[in-house]
């Protein structure tokens, strides 16, 4: 007999992830495929083609599979295993659960990508054995996850932790989600294309890089916007740390300087002295190993 493993999923605006995790939280495979675009159907095709094989494909049995964790950029309903919306991705009020377990006969669990990002960083990244931490994910747009005496806080209806939409300028330009001058609005990497003109937040970053002012300013404007929202985490939640994570802007030094420099001078003390604000430890993989981390949680906790 196999040791156990479980088979984790990360489906992102851009692209999907498919992994074999040991219950070590070792990645045994990995796999990435651009995530279809035209309607639910064919992402429930992609991912249940992917589960299905891996195991297979790795020499595993299939039987020594604990379940499978799925993390869907996207609000989402865990009891009802429902996909409710999703900004890049063609769901609303989609049965994932039961649309990709049918065919499986496995466990499966859906939650929010950043969500299990914050629990994969807690649970086997830089914030294992804290339990008090924030994490957000910057990437096109801004997501997060918050735990609290460690475990995930989901709120009265599971929509808690959407950190990047703290509104940070009322006046400011206005988002998808209705609201004007949310984090994501100003800081996200598609905010910061925005700012430089329309082109992308990956292009901005190369064009600082080279010295161009109007780069750096923009840079420096999205830093301070996040520095602001990371000041509001500090004096809500008093966290021992707050893990920044996901997409390229990450790399982005200016940013995360002029953020730091924010919450040394506008959050309180003495939250302010003893937060830790770190990057990822595990980059793209946070997601998918917090889908592993849901899983083992729950076998253990039905054992
Ligand atoms: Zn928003």
């Amino acid at each position: 007999m196999n040791p156990k493993s479980v088979i984790a999923c990360d489906i992102g605006g851009t692209k999907t992830l498919t992994a074999l995790i040991d219950i070590e939280g070792k990645i045994l495979f990995k796999e990435r495929h651009p995530t279809p675009k035209q309607s639910a159907e064919q992402i429930v095709e992609l991912v249940s083609a992917r589960i299905s094989k891996l195991p297979g494909s790795q020499g595993i049995d299939k039987r020594s599979i604990l379940g499978v964790g799925i993390g869907v950029a996207g609000t989402v309903d865990m009891e009802n295993g429902l996909v409710v919306s999703s900004p890049h991705l063609p769901f609303k009020n989609t049965p994932l659960k039961q649309m990709i377990g049918d065919s499986l006969k496995l466990p499966v669990l859906i939650d929010n990508d950043a969500t299990l990002a914050a629990l994969g960083e807690q649970k086997f990244g830089i914030a294992k054995g804290i339990h008090n931490m924030v994490m957000m994910t910057i990437g096109t747009g801004i997501g997060g996850g918050i735990i609290i005496k460690g475990e995930i806080y989901r709120g009265t209806t599971g929509g808690a932790g959407e950190i990047g939409h703290m509104v940070i300028d009322v006046n400011g330009p206005e988002d998808d989600c209705g609201a004007r001058g949310c984090l994501e609005a100003l800081a996200s990497g598609d905010a910061i294309g925005e700012m430089a003109g329309g082109i992308s937040g990956e292009q901005v970053a190369q064009s600082a890089g080279k010295g161009d002012q109007n780069a750096l300013r923009v840079l420096k404007r999205a830093g301070k916007s996040l520095g602001a929202g990371l000041a509001n985490l500090v004096n809500i939640f008093d966290p021992e740390m707050i893990v920044l994570g996901g997409g390229v802007m990450i790399d982005d030094k200016i940013i995360i300087e002029e953020a730091k420099r924010v919450v040394a001078e506008t959050a309180l003390k003495p939250n302010r002295d003893t937060v830790r604000i770190v990057i990822s430890e595990l980059g793209e993989d946070a997601g998918l190993l917090g889908a592993a981390a849901l899983v083992i949680e729950k076998v253990n906790g039905e054992r």
